[in-house]
């Protein structure tokens, strides 16, 4: 069936009710209405398809009332062939119906895969960090692929069996109605018992569902390494054997049900189906004794009995398959309705390259409510200056330089850059003007030449070789046989955290950019990195404002000014000698965290 994905969905995902509201549908039929025009066709194709079926029936009729007793050969020809025809006819515009079908559904795949994307790019970092690993590409495919079964099993479902049940009542009415009656009359007869064992069966089966994970998850507790230390550490072997014992019996009597509750359903579904006939038969047979039918009229009319019970089935599932459909929509419309918080203003404006002098006041930060990660931030970052921050891990010091590109917006106080306010600027001319090397620079599957060109897809190959040259990379590539390009990343060659941060520098000049900010790999560095990236660095925040997450003394060193922070404020602030002359925190990280760097850089002094 077209609609699998639907039927696949679990019981949690349809546990609840969706709710059916005339706005959920309207936003619904939004997405329809694009392709109105292929809908009107599929409704038109299958009103002209529920006509034809008819026509076999109501031919067999003409052959046994008119063919066969006057024996008229030419006669049955033609109505066999014409029987044959109509069938045929159906089922080639079955055929191009079912590509409308798909055509549509596809399309509103295609639609919202796209908008899905393009809202997602939008969403703030925060989300992001927040949201379940996984969860972003279960929405993305197959819940919005789940989509291309809801035209199928609601409208196409609903109008088929519609036409098809209308236009065989009429056509029994018309025929005879005395049996056009008795056959709708005994329609509960078949309904209501096949409903209530299916009712019975989704029950049962979400029973056993529900046994099935409490055994799993007894295995998963006792039977993993740890469970199974516990388990036999408090000599409770006894204790889980009976429980599992009792889960694995209950879940077996439920699973015996299950299969009785299928047979049962089976016995109900043959049963009535054909008590169906046999009435009619019956009473059709004391018609024909009463000279009111004749005997081609009772065989038509059981040919057309069949085409009732089978849509009225359907039609009593629809219920089951719109509830499952509106949830699927549900669960997307839920990202849709999560807005982008960081946006451009109405009125913003280019950030000015010229004046990247960077200013907090105040500024205050939570990511989670009750949890204040930075507090009461104050300071000016120069033009042309670098400013370190330093500090215990956790002290914020990620979330201050987080800030300035908008990758979280603050929740008090502001940033000023050249003195307008960063939410006054677009988000696009801010975010240009900021390099960003990070601890463990990203760099995606790809040519190094394709990383490099992400920052500037315009930048000439003297200039790419130029940015690597002053990145103290150079060499390191031209060593490799394809040089600018070789593959990097998980399908191509593995970079030191030295080198990648060294290819991400590289970029970065590329980019060339007003601001810097550069978070230091804490993880120690070989002595010839450290050198080489110490050299590199030195040329990249040349004449820039920079703000370095600093972790080695020689950049705490160069540095114009420092701040201390810690717990989220800034505790202290100056430069290195005056700082630890005031023989505060900063003064303690020094002889806790620099010793050994100081070594190292001496080291290298020397070398
Ligand atoms: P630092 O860079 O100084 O090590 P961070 O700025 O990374 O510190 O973290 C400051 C505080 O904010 C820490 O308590 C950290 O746990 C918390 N934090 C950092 N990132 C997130 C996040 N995405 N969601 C929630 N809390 C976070």
């Amino acid at each position: 069936m077209a609609n699998g994905n639907l039927r696949n969905m679990k019981f949690e995902d349809i546990a609840q009710k969706p709710n059916i509201s005339k706005a959920m549908l309207k936003r619904i039929s939004r997405y329809f209405i694009p392709y109105w025009k292929q809908t009107v066709l599929v409704l038109v194709i299958l009103l002209l398809t529920s006509l034809l079926g008819l026509l076999p029936p109501i031919l067999i009729q003409h052959i046994v009332d008119g063919a066969l007793p006057s024996k008229d050969l030419r006669l049955l020809v033609t109505l066999v062939v014409a029987s044959l025809g109509a069938t045929v006819v159906a089922g080639l515009l079955g055929v191009l119906q079912t590509y409308l079908n798909s055509f549509i559904s596809q399309n509103i795949v295609y639609d919202m895969k796209n908008q899905m994307y393009r809202h997602l790019q939008r969403m703030p970092l925060q989300f992001f960090s927040n949201v379940k690993q996984g969860e972003v590409i279960t929405r993305m495919t197959s819940d919005i692929s789940g989509i291309q079964g809801v035209f199928n099993s609601t409208v196409v479902n609903f109008a088929n069996n519609s036409f098809i049940l209308v236009s065989t009542f009429v056509t029994l009415l018309i025929m005879n109605w005395k049996l056009a009656i008795l056959a709708i009359v005994i329609v509960p007869l078949f309904i209501v018992p096949t409903r209530k064992m299916g009712k019975i069966r989704w029950k049962l089966a979400k029973q056993t569902q529900e046994k099935m994970s409490d055994q799993n998850h007894i295995i998963q507790e006792t039977l993993s390494l740890s469970g199974y230390m516990l388990m036999k550490l408090f000599t409770k072997e006894e204790k889980e054997f009976s429980s599992f014992r009792s889960i694995n019996s209950e879940s077996k009597r439920l699973q015996i049900r299950e299969s009785m509750a299928g047979r049962w359903f089976m016995m109900l579904l043959t049963t009535f189906t054909s008590i169906g006939p046999m009435l009619i038969y019956l009473y059709g047979g004391y018609l024909y004794i009463q000279g009111d039918i004749t005997v081609g009229g009772i065989i038509s009319f059981v040919a057309l009995l069949s085409r009732i019970y089978g849509p009225f089935g359907q039609m009593t599932n629809l219920y089951v398959d719109i509830n499952r459909s509106i949830a699927l929509f549900e669960r997307i419309f839920e990202y849709f309705d999560m807005e982008p918080n960081i946006v451009d203003r109405p009125n913003a404006i280019p950030m000015n390259p010229a004046k990247p002098d960077i200013a907090f006041h105040e500024v205050g930060f939570a990511y989670q409510q009750d949890k204040q990660a930075l507090r009461n931030i104050t300071f000016t970052a120069k033009l042309g200056t670098m400013t370190a921050l330093v500090g215990p891990s956790g002290a914020g010091k990620t979330t201050i330089t987080n800030l300035i590109p908008r990758l979280y917006e603050t929740d008090t106080g502001s940033i000023r850059i050249g003195g307008t306010d960063i939410r006054d600027m677009t988000l696009e001319s801010l975010r240009s003007q900021i390099g960003l090397v990070t601890q463990d620079s990203y760099l995606f599957n790809g040519t190094i030449k394709d990383n490099l060109l992400y920052a500037n897809s315009e930048a000439t190959y003297e200039e790419m070789t130029e940015a690597c040259k002053a990145a103290y990379i150079h060499d390191f590539i031209m060593e490799f046989p394809e040089g600018y390009d070789t593959v990097v990343g998980n399908r191509g060659i593995k970079l030191s955290g030295g080198e990648k941060q060294r290819i991400s520098i590289a970029r970065v000049l590329l980019k060339d950019p007003a601001i810097i900010i550069m978070d230091e790999a804490t993880s120690s560095l070989d002595t010839v990195s450290e050198y080489y990236i110490q050299r590199a660095m030195d040329l990249l925040l040349r004449n820039k404002t920079s703000i370095v997450i600093a972790h080695r003394l020689s950049t705490i060193m160069a540095a114009d000014n420092i701040l201390v922070v810690q717990d989220g404020t800034i505790v202290e602030e100056g430069k290195h000698e005056q700082l630890l002359l005031n023989n505060g925190v900063y003064k303690d990280l020094h002889s806790k965290q620099f010793d050994r760097s100081r070594n190292d850089s001496e080291r290298l002094l020397e070398a």
